[in-house]
């Protein structure tokens, strides 16, 4: 349920409106709007008596929310969320570029990427320290030295960092060095991890698992939500379909289908989705026709030689040949 505020209330009234709610056994999330602050009851497992919040000073109305996600659902907060780093908006209706090879392997191979991709025009650089493989026997990345590369990278190029989070034992360092930290589709539903990512003080950019429904998507971003942090970005990167054509399928219809239903950004994978290079752009520009907030992208100097992903990781010419072709996209 929705508490809404009436324009001119005071702070100390959203106050007792939060109190009262905690006294009824639950909590209560303020979400500030353009014109008036609503409060979220969270924590409710059937239907909320209203009777006593309705006659509190400067509460207007009550809005049951249907859906079983109630943080990050449209209908608690109809304003689009924008996830400001440094200069860069996420959500703010222009997209954001983050690109960069699957995996850290050295700090010249990261160095020489960050810079070509920089060039192009891309905000954020992308590379996993630690990385969630099928096999055991591959590359698992490079661990806290990845993440120190990245660190370089950033002082380097000016660009923002996303990177990996892969189990609870290393979302602390991964936040102490990333700008936006990843969670991988295989995580989607590691509920222990998504509770810890709501503890962070950086964003989050959660990966649609290739088997999870938007509303499970939606749910998972409820979870790091509802512990406090609100900075979350969605990433569709394909789901598991009968197609064998591409690696995965990329859902293009994930992105209206969670606009309406959600306030978070959406930011769209082709690379993971399509498995092979080739793909990469059309499916980008398809991402950004239909609303995407963002793309994610791998990209590599070498990718014969790439430790991971080399086959769906475009060459450094190929990016640049993206950037100009989403350009007349772009508003
Ligand atoms: C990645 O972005 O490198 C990655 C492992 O992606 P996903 O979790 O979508 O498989
Ligand atoms: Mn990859």
């Amino acid at each position: 349920m929705l508490v809404v505020m009436k324009n001119d209330a005071t702070e100390a009234q959203v106050q007792a409106v939060i109190k009262e709610i905690e006294n009824m056994g639950y909590r209560g999330v303020p979400m500030p709007g353009v014109q008036r602050t609503a409060v979220c009851i969270i924590g409710n497992q059937g239907a909320v008596d209203d009777s006593g919040l309705l006659v509190m000073d400067g509460v207007k109305e009550t809005i049951r929310v249907t859906k079983p996600y109630k943080l990050v659902s449209r209908e608690t907060q109809p304003q689009p969320t924008v996830i400001a780093i440094g200069d860069i908006k996420i959500g703010g209706g222009k997209p954001v570029i983050m690109a960069g090879p699957c995996a850290i392997e050295s700090e010249e191979q990261a160095l020489t990427i960050a810079r070509i991709v920089k060039k192009s025009g891309a905000q954020v650089f992308r590379g996993g320290a630690f990385k969630p493989r099928t096999s055991p026997y591959s590359f698992q990345g490079l661990g806290e030295e990845g993440l120190k590369i990245l660190d370089k990278v950033r002082r380097e190029t000016g660009l923002l960092i996303v990177t990996e989070a892969t189990d609870h034992t290393n979302i602390e360092v991964v936040e102490q060095y990333a700008d936006i930290i990843q969670i991988g589709a295989r995580n989607m539903q590691n509920y222990s991890l998504l509770r810890r990512a709501g503890h962070a003080s950086k964003p989050v950019l959660l990966k649609r698992s290739f088997a999870a429904t938007i509303e499970e998507l939606l749910m998972s971003a409820e979870y790091i939500s509802s512990e406090g942090n609100s900075q979350v970005m969605l990433c569709e990167r394909g789901i598991r379909t009968f197609s064998d054509n591409t690696r995965n399928t990329l859902d293009l219809s994930a992105i209206p289908s969670i606009k309406e239903a959600s306030h978070l950004p959406i930011i769209v994978d082709p690379s993971h989705a399509a498995g092979r290079r080739d793909y990469v752009i059309p499916l980008s520009k398809g991402a950004i026709a239909v609303g995407a907030d963002g793309l994610l992208v791998e990209v590599h100097h070498d990718p014969p030689h790439a430790l991971s992903d080399g086959m769906q990781s475009l060459y450094p010419e190929q990016f640049g040949e993206l950037m100009e072709e989403i350009k007349s996209l772009v508003p």
